[in-house]
Protein backbone atom coordinates (compact mmCIF):
# COMPACT_ATOMS: atom_id res chain seq x y z
CA UNK A 1 0.00 0.00 0.00
CA UNK A 2 1.38 3.67 -0.40
CA UNK A 3 2.09 6.72 1.57
CA UNK A 4 -0.07 9.35 0.46
CA UNK A 5 0.02 13.00 1.47
CA UNK A 6 -3.49 14.37 0.62
CA UNK A 7 -4.10 18.23 0.79
CA UNK A 8 -7.78 19.96 0.34
CA UNK A 9 -10.42 18.30 2.73
CA UNK A 10 -13.28 20.20 1.53
CA UNK A 11 -16.59 18.53 -0.03
CA UNK A 12 -14.92 16.84 -2.40
CA UNK A 13 -11.21 16.04 -1.04
CA UNK A 14 -12.86 15.05 2.56
CA UNK A 15 -14.70 11.53 0.90
CA UNK A 16 -12.06 11.16 -2.10
CA UNK A 17 -9.73 10.69 1.16
CA UNK A 18 -11.55 8.59 3.01
CA UNK A 19 -11.95 6.18 0.13
CA UNK A 20 -7.49 5.99 0.51
CA UNK A 21 -7.74 5.00 4.11
CA UNK A 22 -10.43 2.73 3.26
CA UNK A 23 -8.39 1.24 0.51
CA UNK A 24 -5.87 0.50 2.97
CA UNK A 25 -3.16 3.30 1.75
CA UNK A 26 -1.33 5.14 4.73
CA UNK A 27 -2.58 8.42 4.25
CA UNK A 28 -1.40 11.43 5.88
CA UNK A 29 -3.83 14.86 5.20
CA UNK A 30 -3.78 18.81 5.41
CA UNK A 31 -6.32 21.47 5.52
CA UNK A 32 -6.98 24.65 6.68
CA UNK A 33 -10.00 24.12 8.23
CA UNK A 34 -9.42 22.10 11.57
CA UNK A 35 -12.74 20.56 10.98
CA UNK A 36 -12.22 19.01 7.85
CA UNK A 37 -9.09 16.95 9.74
CA UNK A 38 -10.64 16.03 12.28
CA UNK A 39 -13.09 13.66 10.43
CA UNK A 40 -9.83 12.28 8.44
CA UNK A 41 -8.26 11.91 11.65
CA UNK A 42 -10.97 9.96 13.65
CA UNK A 43 -10.76 7.72 10.39
CA UNK A 44 -7.63 6.89 10.76
CA UNK A 45 -4.79 9.51 9.19
CA UNK A 46 -2.00 10.86 10.40
CA UNK A 47 -1.98 14.64 10.22
CA UNK A 48 0.13 16.63 8.90
CA UNK A 49 1.28 20.89 10.22
CA UNK A 50 1.53 21.92 6.71
CA UNK A 51 1.08 21.19 2.92
CA UNK A 52 4.85 20.50 2.59
CA UNK A 53 4.61 18.46 5.59
CA UNK A 54 2.10 16.05 4.38
CA UNK A 55 4.12 16.41 0.54
CA UNK A 56 7.33 15.25 2.43
CA UNK A 57 8.36 11.19 2.87
CA UNK A 58 5.10 10.15 0.89
CA UNK A 59 4.84 8.46 -2.53
CA UNK A 60 1.74 9.97 -3.60
CA UNK A 61 0.51 13.71 -3.10
CA UNK A 62 -2.87 14.22 -4.21
CA UNK A 63 -4.21 17.55 -3.83
CA UNK A 64 -8.29 18.76 -4.38
CA UNK A 65 -8.40 22.55 -3.91
CA UNK A 66 -10.57 25.51 -4.63
CA UNK A 67 -8.80 27.54 -7.45
CA UNK A 68 -5.70 27.90 -9.61
CA UNK A 69 -4.09 30.28 -7.02
CA UNK A 70 -5.00 27.70 -3.45
CA UNK A 71 -2.97 25.74 -6.34
CA UNK A 72 -0.07 27.95 -6.54
CA UNK A 73 -0.12 28.56 -3.14
CA UNK A 74 -0.06 24.96 -1.68
CA UNK A 75 2.67 23.93 -4.67
CA UNK A 76 5.02 26.85 -4.73
CA UNK A 77 7.24 28.66 -2.08
CA UNK A 78 9.72 27.53 0.24
CA UNK A 79 7.51 25.31 2.59
CA UNK A 80 5.10 24.17 -0.63
CA UNK A 81 4.96 20.69 -2.34
CA UNK A 82 7.36 20.90 -4.50
CA UNK A 83 9.78 22.49 -2.14
CA UNK A 84 9.36 19.40 0.19
CA UNK A 85 8.52 16.28 -1.68
CA UNK A 86 10.83 13.61 -1.83
CA UNK A 87 12.26 12.70 -5.39
CA UNK A 88 10.59 10.73 -7.58
CA UNK A 89 7.33 11.47 -5.43
CA UNK A 90 3.91 11.35 -8.28
CA UNK A 91 1.95 14.69 -7.73
CA UNK A 92 -1.82 13.98 -8.66
CA UNK A 93 -4.00 17.60 -8.85
CA UNK A 94 -7.67 17.21 -8.75
CA UNK A 95 -8.94 20.46 -8.63
CA UNK A 96 -10.67 22.44 -11.34
CA UNK A 97 -8.22 24.81 -12.34
CA UNK A 98 -7.40 27.35 -15.44
CA UNK A 99 -5.69 25.06 -18.14
CA UNK A 100 -2.65 27.96 -18.07
CA UNK A 101 -1.62 27.67 -13.94
CA UNK A 102 -2.15 23.88 -14.58
CA UNK A 103 0.58 23.58 -17.30
CA UNK A 104 2.34 26.35 -14.85
CA UNK A 105 2.87 24.11 -11.84
CA UNK A 106 3.66 21.35 -14.06
CA UNK A 107 6.37 22.46 -15.44
CA UNK A 108 7.72 23.77 -12.08
CA UNK A 109 7.27 19.96 -11.04
CA UNK A 110 9.35 18.74 -13.83
CA UNK A 111 12.25 21.15 -13.37
CA UNK A 112 12.35 19.88 -10.00
CA UNK A 113 12.08 15.70 -11.80
CA UNK A 114 8.65 15.38 -9.82
CA UNK A 115 6.52 13.77 -12.17
CA UNK A 116 2.57 15.14 -12.03
CA UNK A 117 -0.78 15.24 -13.47
CA UNK A 118 -3.49 17.09 -13.50
CA UNK A 119 -6.82 15.06 -12.96
CA UNK A 120 -9.88 17.12 -12.33
CA UNK A 121 -13.10 15.10 -12.11
CA UNK A 122 -17.11 14.86 -12.71
CA UNK A 123 -19.36 13.71 -10.45
CA UNK A 124 -19.75 15.96 -8.09
CA UNK A 125 -20.15 15.04 -3.92
CA UNK A 126 -21.87 11.93 -4.56
CA UNK A 127 -19.03 10.16 -6.58
CA UNK A 128 -16.32 11.53 -4.46
CA UNK A 129 -18.19 9.37 -1.52
CA UNK A 130 -19.61 6.48 -3.87
CA UNK A 131 -15.81 6.19 -4.97
CA UNK A 132 -17.40 6.81 -8.41
CA UNK A 133 -15.73 9.50 -10.17
CA UNK A 134 -14.83 10.22 -13.36
CA UNK A 135 -10.99 11.47 -13.88
CA UNK A 136 -9.74 12.88 -17.13
CA UNK A 137 -6.23 13.27 -16.74
CA UNK A 138 -3.52 15.24 -18.42
CA UNK A 139 0.66 14.74 -18.22
CA UNK A 140 3.23 12.30 -19.34
CA UNK A 141 2.26 8.36 -20.09
CA UNK A 142 4.28 7.30 -17.00
CA UNK A 143 2.47 9.60 -14.59
CA UNK A 144 -0.39 8.75 -15.96
CA UNK A 145 -0.09 4.96 -15.63
CA UNK A 146 0.98 5.30 -12.11
CA UNK A 147 -1.68 7.43 -10.75
CA UNK A 148 -4.12 5.39 -12.47
CA UNK A 149 -4.34 2.64 -9.46
CA UNK A 150 -4.60 5.13 -7.22
CA UNK A 151 -7.41 7.22 -8.87
CA UNK A 152 -9.40 3.67 -9.32
CA UNK A 153 -10.06 3.61 -5.61
CA UNK A 154 -11.82 7.09 -5.85
CA UNK A 155 -13.47 6.60 -9.53
CA UNK A 156 -14.64 4.42 -11.88
CA UNK A 157 -13.57 6.07 -15.02
CA UNK A 158 -9.90 6.89 -15.59
CA UNK A 159 -9.43 8.86 -19.17
CA UNK A 160 -5.45 9.91 -20.05
CA UNK A 161 -6.68 13.23 -22.05
CA UNK A 162 -2.78 13.71 -23.31
CA UNK A 163 -0.14 16.11 -22.06
CA UNK A 164 0.51 18.06 -18.97
CA UNK A 165 -3.32 20.50 -18.72
CA UNK A 166 -5.27 18.15 -21.01
CA UNK A 167 -7.45 16.85 -17.90
CA UNK A 168 -8.45 20.45 -17.59
CA UNK A 169 -8.89 21.09 -21.32
CA UNK A 170 -11.07 17.99 -21.52
CA UNK A 171 -13.29 19.02 -18.58
CA UNK A 172 -13.57 22.56 -19.63
CA UNK A 173 -14.89 21.42 -23.29
CA UNK A 174 -17.03 18.89 -22.18
CA UNK A 175 -18.75 21.57 -19.43
CA UNK A 176 -18.78 24.46 -21.89
CA UNK A 177 -20.90 22.03 -24.54
CA UNK A 178 -23.01 20.82 -21.51
CA UNK A 179 -23.84 24.21 -20.86
CA UNK A 180 -24.77 25.29 -24.14
CA UNK A 181 -26.98 22.13 -24.51
CA UNK A 182 -28.81 22.77 -21.37
CA UNK A 183 -29.41 26.49 -22.46
CA UNK A 184 -31.03 25.17 -26.11
CA UNK A 185 -32.84 22.31 -24.00
CA UNK A 186 -34.38 24.64 -21.94
CA UNK A 187 -35.06 27.17 -24.82
CA UNK A 188 -36.59 24.50 -26.97
CA UNK A 189 -39.22 23.31 -23.87
CA UNK A 190 -39.78 26.45 -23.16
CA UNK A 191 -40.92 27.74 -26.64
CA UNK A 192 -42.90 24.38 -27.09
CA UNK A 193 -44.53 25.11 -24.20
CA UNK A 194 -45.62 28.49 -24.97
CA UNK A 195 -47.03 27.06 -28.02
CA UNK A 196 -49.19 24.70 -26.31
CA UNK A 197 -46.94 21.57 -26.89
CA UNK A 198 -46.60 20.35 -23.48
CA UNK A 199 -43.29 18.83 -22.53
CA UNK A 200 -44.18 15.18 -22.59
CA UNK A 201 -45.19 14.93 -26.13
CA UNK A 202 -42.09 17.17 -26.99
CA UNK A 203 -39.79 15.35 -25.27
CA UNK A 204 -41.37 11.89 -27.16
CA UNK A 205 -40.50 13.48 -29.97
CA UNK A 206 -37.61 15.23 -29.88
CA UNK A 207 -35.90 12.67 -27.72
CA UNK A 208 -36.32 9.95 -30.85
CA UNK A 209 -35.36 12.53 -33.73
CA UNK A 210 -32.12 15.15 -34.21
CA UNK A 211 -32.82 17.05 -31.17
CA UNK A 212 -31.76 14.30 -29.18
CA UNK A 213 -28.75 15.27 -26.97
CA UNK A 214 -28.15 13.81 -22.67
CA UNK A 215 -29.55 17.30 -21.26
CA UNK A 216 -33.14 15.89 -22.70
CA UNK A 217 -32.82 12.61 -22.52
CA UNK A 218 -31.09 12.26 -18.85
CA UNK A 219 -31.33 15.60 -17.29
CA UNK A 220 -34.59 17.32 -18.83
CA UNK A 221 -34.89 20.80 -17.57
CA UNK A 222 -38.95 20.73 -18.12
CA UNK A 223 -40.50 18.11 -15.01
CA UNK A 224 -42.09 15.23 -16.37
CA UNK A 225 -40.50 13.36 -18.70
CA UNK A 226 -37.00 12.39 -16.84
CA UNK A 227 -38.45 11.48 -13.47
CA UNK A 228 -34.83 11.91 -12.00
CA UNK A 229 -33.94 14.96 -13.02
CA UNK A 230 -33.53 18.13 -10.76
CA UNK A 231 -36.60 19.62 -12.41
CA UNK A 232 -38.66 16.82 -10.61
CA UNK A 233 -37.04 18.40 -7.21
CA UNK A 234 -37.74 21.98 -7.15
CA UNK A 235 -34.40 22.21 -8.74
CA UNK A 236 -32.63 21.21 -6.01
CA UNK A 237 -28.48 20.46 -7.29
CA UNK A 238 -27.23 17.91 -8.89
CA UNK A 239 -24.84 20.29 -10.50
CA UNK A 240 -25.57 23.56 -8.98
CA UNK A 241 -25.43 26.61 -11.66
CA UNK A 242 -22.75 28.52 -9.78
CA UNK A 243 -20.48 25.59 -9.97
CA UNK A 244 -21.13 25.35 -13.77
CA UNK A 245 -20.47 29.13 -14.31
CA UNK A 246 -17.27 28.02 -12.95
CA UNK A 247 -16.11 26.13 -15.76
CA UNK A 248 -17.55 28.38 -18.24
CA UNK A 249 -15.54 31.24 -17.07
CA UNK A 250 -12.88 28.72 -17.16
CA UNK A 251 -14.10 27.87 -21.05
CA UNK A 252 -13.56 31.38 -21.54
CA UNK A 253 -10.42 32.07 -19.96
CA UNK A 254 -8.55 29.48 -21.77
CA UNK A 255 -10.68 30.74 -24.99
CA UNK A 256 -9.30 34.00 -25.35
CA UNK A 257 -6.30 32.56 -24.54
CA UNK A 258 -5.99 30.88 -27.29
CA UNK A 259 -7.85 32.67 -29.50
CA UNK A 260 -10.29 30.17 -30.06
CA UNK A 261 -13.64 31.59 -30.90
CA UNK A 262 -16.89 30.79 -28.32
CA UNK A 263 -19.22 32.87 -28.75
CA UNK A 264 -22.33 30.08 -27.85
CA UNK A 265 -19.92 29.60 -24.74
CA UNK A 266 -19.57 33.31 -23.89
CA UNK A 267 -23.41 33.49 -24.04
CA UNK A 268 -23.81 30.81 -21.48
CA UNK A 269 -21.35 31.96 -19.09
CA UNK A 270 -23.78 35.74 -19.54
CA UNK A 271 -26.73 33.67 -18.70
CA UNK A 272 -25.57 31.54 -15.57
CA UNK A 273 -24.05 34.65 -14.33
CA UNK A 274 -27.78 36.28 -14.51
CA UNK A 275 -28.66 33.48 -12.14
CA UNK A 276 -25.60 33.91 -10.25
CA UNK A 277 -26.54 37.69 -9.79
CA UNK A 278 -30.10 36.79 -9.04
CA UNK A 279 -28.81 34.71 -5.79
CA UNK A 280 -30.04 31.58 -7.18
CA UNK A 281 -26.38 29.79 -8.44
CA UNK A 282 -26.99 27.23 -5.76
CA UNK A 283 -30.19 26.17 -7.67
CA UNK A 284 -29.46 23.45 -10.16
CA UNK A 285 -28.27 24.32 -13.60
CA UNK A 286 -31.21 23.24 -15.54
CA UNK A 287 -32.80 26.03 -13.13
CA UNK A 288 -31.93 27.95 -16.36
CA UNK A 289 -35.66 27.09 -17.73
CA UNK A 290 -36.69 29.05 -14.62
CA UNK A 291 -34.88 32.23 -15.96
CA UNK A 292 -36.22 31.95 -19.44
CA UNK A 293 -40.00 31.65 -17.99
CA UNK A 294 -39.18 34.74 -15.91
CA UNK A 295 -39.53 33.05 -12.62
CA UNK A 296 -36.04 32.41 -11.19
P1 LIG B 1 -14.38 22.96 -1.02
O1 LIG B 1 -14.36 24.44 -0.95
O2 LIG B 1 -15.46 22.20 -0.30
O3 LIG B 1 -12.97 22.38 -0.48
C1 LIG B 1 -11.74 22.97 -0.72
C2 LIG B 1 -10.85 22.68 0.50
O4 LIG B 1 -9.56 23.20 0.25
C3 LIG B 1 -11.37 23.35 1.78
O5 LIG B 1 -11.50 22.39 2.81
C4 LIG B 1 -10.28 24.38 2.10
O6 LIG B 1 -10.10 24.59 3.49
C5 LIG B 1 -9.06 23.74 1.46
N1 LIG B 1 -7.99 24.68 1.19
C6 LIG B 1 -8.05 25.88 0.56
N2 LIG B 1 -6.83 26.45 0.51
C7 LIG B 1 -5.98 25.60 1.14
C8 LIG B 1 -4.60 25.63 1.44
N3 LIG B 1 -3.82 26.67 1.09
N4 LIG B 1 -4.07 24.58 2.11
C9 LIG B 1 -4.84 23.54 2.48
N5 LIG B 1 -6.16 23.45 2.24
C10 LIG B 1 -6.71 24.47 1.58
O7 LIG B 1 -14.39 22.59 -2.56
P2 LIG B 1 -14.86 21.21 -3.25
O8 LIG B 1 -16.33 21.27 -3.54
O9 LIG B 1 -14.28 20.08 -2.47
O10 LIG B 1 -14.14 21.34 -4.67
C11 LIG B 1 -12.74 21.12 -4.81
C12 LIG B 1 -12.40 21.19 -6.29
O11 LIG B 1 -13.15 20.19 -7.00
C13 LIG B 1 -12.76 22.53 -6.95
O12 LIG B 1 -11.75 22.86 -7.85
C14 LIG B 1 -14.08 22.24 -7.64
O13 LIG B 1 -14.30 23.08 -8.77
C15 LIG B 1 -13.89 20.79 -8.05
N6 LIG B 1 -15.14 20.05 -8.24
C16 LIG B 1 -16.14 20.14 -7.32
C17 LIG B 1 -17.32 19.42 -7.50
C18 LIG B 1 -18.44 19.49 -6.48
O14 LIG B 1 -19.53 18.97 -6.78
N7 LIG B 1 -18.23 20.05 -5.30
C19 LIG B 1 -17.47 18.61 -8.65
C20 LIG B 1 -16.41 18.52 -9.55
C21 LIG B 1 -15.24 19.24 -9.33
Amino acid sequence: MAKIGFIGLGNMGGPMALNLLKAGHDVTVFDLSADAVATLRSAGASVAASAGDAAAGVEIVVTMLPAGRHVEAVYGGDEGVLACADKGTLLIDSSTIDVATARKVAGLAADKDLAMVDAPVSGGVGGAQAGTLTFMVGGEADAFARAKPILEKMGKNIFHAGGAGNGQVAKICNNMLLGISMIGTAEAFNLAEKLGLDAQTFFDISSTASGQCWSMTSYCPAAGPVPASPANNEYKPGFAAGMMLKDLRLAQEAAAQSKAPTPLGNEAASLYGLMEAAGKDGVDFSGIIKLLRGDL
